[in-house]
């Protein structure tokens, strides 16, 4: 098989382009704009390859990709180009817009076009595998708001969820699933959807949570916690998501939604709390980590809650997340350790740890 994955060199995607070449015999077109998240250093282990081909290419641009479509003929689609901070979307969201939306428009009619050129044989085994997250949906009630012999019965998401996203970020992406199956329902391309909770592992930004605060510990600076740090988030090793993306686009079905998560509800202040642990005990110093906590304002509009019911993925398609919340995040934690220059490379004129998607 050839896959086009766009964002192959942001996070998840170069965990993504990772496991193709490493653990299949498949090829990889890496379509991808390199915006401060897209990173060929997380790829060197890939680059030299004769599978993995790399096209610096905006999303955007539909010349460019008719182009990339006619030179690689690809097999499949993993859409995961993106703009993906939900801070960021608060503070400017037109780029949400433009890549998010139109940049999603833009690859399904590239898409389709493409996959009306192809003998009926490849046009069904064509894929186009939309990636997308959990907060389109909206948040869900947090076990504090309710009396503690309900906590066991609190809902999660799952794919018959109605969509109720609330930052910026979370509403371009839901318009982005809405487009990926009208463009199925309507011309028939075949799509996919996957729907996923918050990832972590090594080579992701330090400007989400857990590789902020892990860089800003060793860094001896403040570990800013969002209102009261309650706020529930469902976390997922990163290659577990690449793991299970493989397996959505080559056994999934056509027109279906596929939820992944790690089964792993943790407060964020719970999460700051265990990695200031891991740190003492890897690289202690007089005072625990967990001295630099700061309480700082909380983010507008912050969902209190997600969790994910995996059933479906589960039962379906026999995907299980392997790593568990203490193994993955000690790997990460080693990793982010022993790779500071990746760390600086990737913030170098681009993002120093700044505080960013204040309203005013
Ligand atoms: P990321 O921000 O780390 O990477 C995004 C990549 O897309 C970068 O390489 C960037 O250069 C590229 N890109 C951005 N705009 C582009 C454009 N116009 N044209 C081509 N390339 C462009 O994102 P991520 O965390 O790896 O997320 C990947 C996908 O998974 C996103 O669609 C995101 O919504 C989704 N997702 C992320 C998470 C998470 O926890 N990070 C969870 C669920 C779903």
């Amino acid at each position: 098989m050839k896959i086009l994955v766009t964002g192959g060199a942001g996070f998840i995607g170069s965990a993504l382009v990772r496991f193709i070449i490493e653990h299949t015999q498949d090829e990889v077109v890496n379509v991808d704009k390199l915006t401060y998240a897209g990173n060929l250093a997380s790829l060197q282990s890939v680059s030299n390859n004769p599978r993995y081909h790399f096209e610096l290419v905006d999303i955007c641009n539909r010349a460019e990709l008719d182009r990339v479509f006619a030179e690689h003929q690809p097999d499949f689609i993993m859409h995961l180009a993106a703009e993906s901070h939900v801070d960021r979307s608060i503070t400017g969201p037109s780029d949400f817009i433009q890549t998010n939306i139109v940049g999603t428009f833009t690859l399904l009619e590239t898409a389709r076009e493409y996959w009306q050129t192809l003998v009926l044989a490849k046009q069904n085994q064509f894929r186009f595998h939309h990636i997308s997250t959990d907060e389109v949906f909206g948040d869900l009630p947090h076990p504090d708001d309710v009396c503690a012999d309900q906590v066991a019965y609190l809902p999660k998401f799952t794919e018959q969820t109605s969509y109720a996203p609330s930052s910026p970020y979370a509403a371009s992406k839901a318009s982005s699933d809405h487009l990926v199956r009208a463009w199925c329902r309507t011309y028939g391309l075949p799509t996919i959807v996957s729907n996923c909770s918050n990832n972590y592992g090594p080579y992701h930004f330090p400007e989400k949570l857990i590789p902020l605060v892990i860089l800003n510990a060793i860094e001896g600076k403040d570990l800013p916690i969002y209102g009261k740090g309650d706020q529930i988030r469902d976390w997922l090793y990163v290659e577990d998501h690449a793991r299970a993306l493989y397996k959505v686009v080559t056994e999934g079905k056509v027109g279906e939604t596929y939820n992944i998560g790690g089964h792993n509800e943790q407060r964020n202040i719970d999460v700051v709390k265990a990695i200031c642990g891991i740190l003492d005990a890897l690289l202690p110093k007089e005072t625990s980590y967990a001295e630099q906590i700061t309480y700082v304002t909380d983010r507008p509009g912050h969902d209190r809650r997600y969790a994910i019911d995996t059933t479906k993925i589960s039962n379906e398609l026999n995907w299980q997340p392997q790593e568990t919340f203490a193994t993955g995040l000690r790997k990460t934690i080693e990793w982010y350790l022993t790779h500071q220059t990746w760390c600086q490379h990737v913030q170098d004129g681009r993002y120093q740890g700044e505080r960013l998607g204040l309203n005013s």
